[in-house]
């Protein structure tokens, strides 16, 4: 055991603080005792000096507990106590039991912070944000847990002088004061399990994609209502992620055992452990039975059944990693079920089965680009025959010049452009069109007059609040009031004619 080589003896029922340090450690051992109920006979006591900093928890000044694999097989362990007098460090219960709901603990402080209380307990069973896991809900007697995060003790130094060994404790916030004394907590269950659900299947999705492929995981994000983890891979393609997705739920289908572990970065390097951890002290590992061991503060399931089904969502390159979207437990239900739901609803839109959905889109946009090019055709000629019909409406003048004005009834900005470059065709001809329904105007020349119509027209419509312009053989714009389109006309008319 590594305690004991450590200068510690398993039996020993003296313990002296080690140099420079002011630890009561028989009153740990005492308080131990009372908890576990284990046999001073059988209980060692070992102190590390350094705190432990897992997935950003502090793991300061909690009990620990390290299995003892010596004579007796199941039941022994040897327990590690950091007891620092004076200081107020919460006993994280979650640490320990992921599945408790309620808990009963003594209100330490209670101060106002703006609209907010902060609340610090002697023990709790809130999860504070850390690790990509997000914080708890819950209550505090009868005030709401609003938010709960792991904060520097009161007796560290200045905020920047703090670092992974000054002692930690969660902080509550609360929208109402809780009184001093016992309090009853309770955990939005609910949400912790949605999050457990979650972390665990990252935990199995991590390992298959280092089993399968050799890719690791470098970062982990537990949204609201996705989840992601970014791999180091230099590609990953569909096929691969259904393998992925398979070897995982194939984990949770198995309903193999998770286990929390203690031990220090050595002992869990020698058990296999998947990350590699320099920190000192006794870290904290999540084991799941037969396929992956790695540090992890957060809270687990028991067994990998309890996460249902994982489902990987989306894929996508994210600066130097690969993002692979997921959900697991209820989540993969509701979004199945969306999925579902949106895929019934476009196969009753197009009268055909689930199964036919994907032709039947396929067919639809085919349909529609054939009667896009359809209507180009006969826009076309019907600009033809209408520009064909002006011009005899507009009989060539002894002046020269041919003033067309129409407004083509449901034409839109791109038929009257192309009436007017037909009109424009011939020569001597300056063609005003304009749409009644929509206020769209287009002025053109032909190629042998000389007049700026893109002057001409941003200035009359700028009359009518409207705005336009052009080149000075086409321009076109827009009057904002339709209605204003016969006085515009003959303004513009009159502009033309004189310019
Ligand atoms: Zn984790």
């Amino acid at each position: 055991m590594q305690i004991a080589g450590q200068g510690i003896g398993n039996r020993q029922s003296k313990i002296k603080s080690p140099p420079g340090h002011q630890h009561d450690l028989n009153a740990a051992r005492r308080r131990f005792r009372n908890r576990f109920r284990i046999s001073f006979r059988y209980l060692g006591l070992a102190v590390q000096q350094s705190s432990v900093y897992i997935h950003g928890n502090q793991f300061d000044g909690h009990t620990l507990i390290l299995p003892r694999p010596a004579a007796r097989r199941h039941t022994l362990y040897v327990i590690l106590a950091l007891y620092r007098k004076g200081t107020d460090l919460t006993d994280r219960l979650y640490y320990h039991d992921s599945f408790l709901r309620e808990f009963d603990a003594v209100v330490v402080a209670c101060t106002p912070e703006g609209p907010r209380w902060k609340v610090i307990l002697n023990k709790t069973a809130f999860y504070p944000t850390s690790g990509g896991q997000p914080h708890d809900l819950g209550t505090l007697g009868d005030a709401q847990v609003v938010e709960v995060v792991d904060a520097p003790g009161a007796n560290a130094a200045a905020p920047d002088a703090s670092s992974a060994s000054d002692p930690h404790h969660v902080v509550h916030y609360t929208t109402a004061e809780v009184s001093p004394g016992p309090v009853h907590g309770q955990i939005d269950w609910p949400r912790r399990l949605d999050h457990m659900q979650q972390h665990t299947a990252q935990h199995l999705l991590s390992a298959a994609f280092i089993e399968l492929f050799g890719f690791q995981t470098v970062s982990f994000h537990l949204g609201k209502e996705i989840s992601s983890i970014d791999l180091a891979a230099p590609s990953i393609v569909p096929r691969q992620l259904e393998a992925a997705e398979r070897r995982t739920n194939e984990i949770i289908f198995e309903d193999r055992a998770v286990e929390i572990r203690f031990g220090t970065a050595q002992e869990l390097a020698e058990s296999g452990i998947r990350k590699k951890v320099d920190r000192e002290g006794i870290l904290r590992a999540i084991a799941i039975e037969g396929f992956d061991r790695q540090p992890c503060g957060g809270t687990h399931l028991a067994s990998t059944g309890q996460a249902g089904l994982i489902l990987l969502r989306k894929l996508e390159r994210s600066r130097d990693h690969w993002r692979i979207e997921f959900v697991a437990g209820y989540r993969a239900l509701t979004a199945a079920r969306g999925d579902f739901a949106a895929l019934t609803e476009s196969a009753t839109q197009l009268s055909c089965a689930l199964q036919d959905v994907p032709a039947g889109i396929a067919k639809n946009i085919e349909e529609r680009r054939a009667n896009n090019s359809a209507v180009k055709r006969l826009e076309e000629r019907l600009a033809t025959l209408e520009a064909h019909a002006l011009l005899q409406q507009n009989p060539e003048t002894a002046s020269g010049t041919r003033l067309i004005v129409a407004t083509p009834p449901d034409a839109t900005p791109a038929y009257l452009a192309l009436v007017a470059t037909k009109l424009t065709a011939e020569k001597n001809v300056i063609a005003l069109l304009a749409s009644r329904e929509s206020g769209h105007v287009v002025a053109a020349r032909s190629a042998n007059l000389t007049q700026d119509l893109g002057t001409t027209l941003r200035e009359s419509l700028k009359e009518f609040q409207g705005k336009g312009g052009g080149a000075k053989h086409f321009a076109q714009g827009a009057l904002p009031d339709p209605s204003q389109l016969d006085p515009f006309i003959t303004s513009a008319r009159s502009r033309i004619t004189n310019s």
